[in-house]
Order: structure tokens, then C-alpha cells, then sequence
């Protein structure tokens, strides 16, 4: 459909540049704070409050988040009222809260920055996709006639606290449900402010009310509470199958569950390819946002006779690349989100080298949690155990005639979110093409960065249950289908 997409912020030319660091750097040290903002009840008193930290430096204290208690999530449940008033009003009110996004750019800027260790092109990737949800949903949500469900549990993760934040949010909205945000444990100090700018724009409070806190008591409490109508998540596939089972036991058996989760995405580069390009797409795709994108390329094929070359080419182009301060217009790869994380992706990296399987990694600073780009050596996807969620790329080569092969060992880990395919001979885009099991299929570009409206963004299998964020059937899924008939 119609659509009008962000026009995001230059960062190439001098005198934007100027613009973005001069805005940016009035909220260097700023603090910000999130807590439970419920319809009318104020917070439980006593309730934990804790520091935000930056992943790039554990000394920067970003803000503090109080913690929803079980009282506040009580309240919120029985506060929730579905947004009444026409749909042309609430458009209206996203498109509001559209205009008011790119009013605070720069301070999503540094705090995205801060809080979730964006660089600033990530930075701004991230508020044109939230900025892009709002009008995209606001229209979509214009053009539906059925009912609204009810109240909606939405549940975001960390890599995205603004653009996943903005998305789900948008759409229960758009088509007229109550809103219960519970954004990621590790950034709610993002959703805080845009929940702040929403209710600005016109979203009225007991249709939008925002939990951040623990999964284990936020989210346990309203993915099993027979009040809601459905609950909107991304984040891991181990915790979808949990909301799902929890969801099966206790609500009305047609609440949905709208899932995006993991991949196992791999990339097949053939000897056709355009050694540049693929090579500058490799790198995009592994390791832009550290690598920290559902979407992200961990499994690349290589055609045997082209890998010894293409190899080295791919080091040399990642060596070019900076690690470090998500700050700094110089760095490509800032920090991945935490202490955990940290840990998880060195033992994996760290597992590589003791087998002889790390071809090479980057150096990193020490302060922050870095985690220099790794390519590591495989015999194919059926031995990446896991999602290893951080700048780490896996490789493995295949002779002429083995792709069917690879096809299947790709399709044969059950996930299918993102694909890439690098050839020129346009019968084997044909063949890929209806062979290979997965939602998001990319041909000779780079396999991140969907764009809303135009690359609804969503997988199949064990990767997400559907309908595309970003695509025209998103936000029907969040009403109630009501087919009226009569006899004459
Ligand atoms: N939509 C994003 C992309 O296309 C990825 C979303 C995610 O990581 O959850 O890169």
C-alpha cells in the first residue's frame, strides 16, 4: 500500500554532522528514569529501584528503573481500557506521536546510545523504523473494520528498545486494544520516553500503560492472566514456547500469540558472485549492530574454488572496521548488551580456539562489553549448536552441485528467518528460491535493516509465527475477525 517512509538524518555531510553531535551532546549526561505508568494508580511504594548502566562503559549510569511489583501489575490489568474512540482519531494520534519521535531525535540518539550501545547509524536506523511503525500502522489500523480484541500484553527485546518497542505498541494500538508494554529488562529507559511522547501525542493512559521489570514476575503475570487478549513478543524462541504453553493453560484458546524469535541465518555465496559486493554485504550482515539482529548472517557457504580468495578479502574488509565507543562517528561495531551476553559469545568464541577452529578475530577495547568480529571454521549449520547473538560468523564451503545439500541443512535446523543468496545465474535464484524454507530471502544485497512497508520482516518455523512486522496483515492480526450474515 501508499506509504510514506522516514527521510532519517544525514550523517555524511559536515553541516549535519554538526547538527546531530551539537544536539546529541546536550544529553551526554543526562539521566533518565523509567518506572510503572499506570492509568491513575501511582507505583507501589517500596518497590526496587536499580541503575541503568551503558554496556559500553558500566560507569556511565544512564538512569534508574523502578521495578513493576506484582501490585502494579494488578493495576494495570484492571485498569487496561481498549482505545474507543474512531480509528481516524487514533491515526491521527500515531501519526502525532510520529512528528513528536523526530522532535526528540537527538535525545533517542544518546539514549539509545547510552542505554543500548547504538552507534549513531543504528541509532538512526532505529528511530526512522519506529517513526516508520507509527504511520505505517496508523494507516493500516484506518482501513480495518473488525473489532479490537482487548487488552494486549507486548513484550519487546533489548536489540531494538525503540523500532520493536514503537512496533508492537503501534499496532495493538492502531486497531483499538489496551496496551500493556513490558519492555526488555536491560532498556527501559527508551520505551519510557516514547510511552511519555505517546501519551503527548493523544494515547490515552488506560490504553497504554508500561511495566518495565522482570520477566519472571511482569511477564509471567500478563502472558498468563485470562484478561488478555493476546500478547505480541520477540526475543528468544525458548521464551515463545514458554508465553505459548502459559497462554494454552490459561486463556481463551484464540488469544493469539504474535511471535518474531530466533534464526540460524545462512548466506550462500556462489562462484558468480561479485566479490566486492558480496564481501561489503558479508560484513554488514554479520556484524553491523555487533551483530546483535534476529536478522543477522551466522552460517556463510562459500563455493569451494572462490573461499581461499574471498577469504582473505573478507578479513582485510573487517579489519578496517572499528570496535568501540557506540559514541564516536568512527566506530562500526560498538558493545553487544551485557556482562552475560559478554560471557556467552567469548565461550563460544573461546571454545572455537581451543578446537582450531578460529580463523581470526578483532581486537577489542577493555573497558565495556566488546566483543572483537570472529570468523570461525565449521563443516556446516548442523554444528552451530545455537544462536550466538553477537559478531561472530560462522563458514564452511561447498562444491559445485552441493547446494541442494546446503539447502536442506539449512532448512533441517527448523529455523527460517533470513536468507542470502549471491549468484548471477538467475535459474539458481529461481531454484533457492523455492527450495529453501524461510520468511526473508535477500538476493545479492545484504540481509539486514527490513524496511517497514516495503520488506514486511518475519519467519517461518521456529523463527516467529507470523504475520510480517512491517506488511499489510500485521495489524489485523491484532483485531477480532466478525463476519456478519443475514438472510434477505
Ligand atoms: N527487522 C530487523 C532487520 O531486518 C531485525 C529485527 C530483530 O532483530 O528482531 O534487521
Amino acid at each position: 500500500p501508499e506509504r510514506e517512509n522516514s527521510r532519517g538524518w544525514d550523517l555524511t555531510a559536515v553541516d549535519a554532522l554538526a547538527e546531530f553531535d551539537a544536539g546529541r551532546n546536550a544529553f551526554r549526561n543526562a539521566k533518565w528514569r523509567s518506572e510503572p505508568i499506570l492509568a491513575t494508580e501511582e507505583p507501589a511504594e517500596g518497590a526496587e529501584v536499580i541503575p541503568v548502566t551503558s554496556p559500553a562503559n558500566p560507569s556511565d549510569v544512564v538512569g534508574e528503573v523502578m521495578m513493576s511489583s506484582k501490585t502494579d501489575v494488578e493495576n494495570a490489568i484492571a485498569l487496561a481500557r481498549r482505545w474507543q474512540a474512531p480509528a481516524s482519531d487514533r491515526g491521527a494520534a500515531l501519526r502525532r506521536a510520529a512528528e513528536l519521535f523526530e522532535e526528540h531525535a537527538h535525545e533517542f540518539f544518546a539514549l539509545t546510545a547510552r542505554e543500548a550501545g547504538k552507534t549513531p547509524k543504528d541509532a538512526v536506523a532505529e528511530l526512522r523504523e519506529a517513526v516508520d511503525f507509527l504511520r505505517y500502522y496508523a494507516a493500516r489500523g484506518e482501513e480495518l473494520k473488525d473489532p479490537a480484541r482487548g487488552t494486549f500484553a507486548c513484550i519487546s527485546p533489548w536489540n531494538f528498545p525503540l523500532a520493536i518497542f514503537t512496533g508492537q505498541v503501534a499496532a495493538a494500538l492502531a486497531a483499538g486494544n489496551a496496551v500493556l508494554a513490558k519492555p526488555a529488562e536491560s532498556t527501559p529507559l527508551t520505551a519510557a520516553l516514547g510511552v511519555r511522547l505517546l501519551h503527548e501525542a493523544g494515547v490515552p493512559r488506560d490504553a497504554l500503560q508500561l511495566l518495565p521489570g522482570a520477566g519472571r514476575v511482569v511477564g509471567a503475570a500478563i502472558t498468563s492472566d485470562p484478561r488478555i487478549a493476546g500478547v505480541c513478543f520477540t526475543g528468544s524462541t525458548e521464551t515463545a514456547i514458554g508465553i505459548d504453553r502459559a497462554m494454552a493453560a490459561n486463556m481463551d484458546p484464540t488469544a493469539p500469540l504474535i511471535a518474531e524469535t530466533g534464526g540460524l541465518n545462512a548466506m550462500i555465496v556462489d562462484s558468480t558472485a561479485l566479490p566486492e559486493q558480496a564481501v561489503r554485504d558479508i560484513v554488514n550482515s554479520a556484524f553491523q549492530s555487533a551483530g546483535q539482529r534476529c536478522s543477522a548472517l551466522r552460517m556463510l557457504y562459500l563455493q569451494e574454488d572462490i573461499a581461499e580468495h574471498f577469504l582473505e578479502m573478507l578479513k582485510g574488509a573487517t579489519e578496517e572496521m572499528q570496535v568501540g565507543d557506540p559514541w564516536s562517528h568512527a566506530t562500526d561495531v560498538g558493545p553487544v548488551i551485557d556482562g552475560r551476553a559478554e560471557k556467552g559469545i567469548r565461550e563460544h568464541v573461546e571454545k572455537a580456539r581451543a578446537e582450531g577452529r578460529l580463523l581470526w578475530q578483532l581486537e577489542t577495547p577493555s573497558k565495556g562489553h566488546y566483543i572483537g568480529p570472529a570468523l570461525i571454521r565449521l563443516n556446516g549449520i548442523e554444528e552451530l549448536e545455537r544462536e550466538v547473538f553477537g559478531p561472530v560468523l560462522h563458514v564452511a564451503t561447498f562444491k559445485a552441485g552441493e547446494i541442494d545439500g546446503v539447502i536442506d541443512a539449512v532448512n533441517a535446523t527448523g529455523y527460517g528467518l533470513t536468507f542470502g543468496l549471491h549468484t548471477r545465474i538467475d535459474d539458481r535464484v529461481e531454484h533457492v528460491t523455492r527450495r529453501v524454507k524461510v520468511g526473508n530471502l535477500y538476493v545479492n544485497r545484504n540481509q539486514i535493516g527490513a524496511i517497514v512497508g516495503s520488506q514486511p520482516f518475519g519467519g517461518e518455523g521456529l523463527s516467529g509465527t507470523g504475520p510480517k512486522a512491517g506488511g499489510p496483515r500485521y495489524v489485523a492480526r491484532f483485531t477480532e475477525p466478525m463476519r456478519i450474515a443475514s438472510l434477505p
